[in-house]
């Protein structure tokens, strides 16, 4: 299936059906532009995949025959197997690791310090230095424990 990028425009975009959460998450952990929602109504799902321009990754065969965008299918059942089968499928595009909210797929940016501390519980304010704020939902992140846990994860799966 290799490489597609609609229109040949550049950074390769995705939307994951429902039964890719797990993957959707990892994707955006990648830094890379992944709409999930759940549920995800079919008509929906292909709609916005042609709308926004999006690959969309899905489980489901029958799918294929409702959309001209591109699809790929995912096979796997174990997220490990998937995320093997989506490198084999698709150049992964270039992206920041931990670039964008985990929670609604937006860039997160950098929060100052001073403005962090009266938005995280007081030990995690002592104990991580950099903070950053979703431009959306203004979730907040730090490198803490979990991003290295991830980041050690992400390179066990190579
Ligand atoms: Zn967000």
């Amino acid at each position: 299936m290799g490489e597609r990028t609609p229109g040949g425009e550049g950074i390769v975009k995705f939307i994951c059906d429902e039964q890719l959460g797990r993957l959707a998450k990892w994707l955006r952990i990648q830094g890379c532009d992944t709409v999930f929602q759940c549920p995800f109504p079919d008509d929906r799902l292909l709609r916005r995949a042609h709308d926004d321009k999006r690959t969309l990754l899905t489980r489901d065969r029958s799918l294929s025959s409702k959309t001209l965008w591109p699809v790929v299918f995912i096979k796997a059942v174990h997220f490990r197997e998937q995320i093997k089968e989506l490198r084999l499928k698709v150049r992964m595009p270039k992206a920041s690791l931990f670039s964008r909210c985990l929670r609604c797929n937006t860039l997160i940016r950098p929060l100052p310090r001073s403005k962090a501390q009266d938005k995280v519980p007081q030990e995690v304010f002592d104990s991580y230095k950099e903070f950053f704020i979703c431009r959306d939902c203004r979730q907040i992140y730090w490198k803490g424990s979990h991003v290295k846990n991830t980041e050690a994860r992400l390179l066990e799966l190579g």
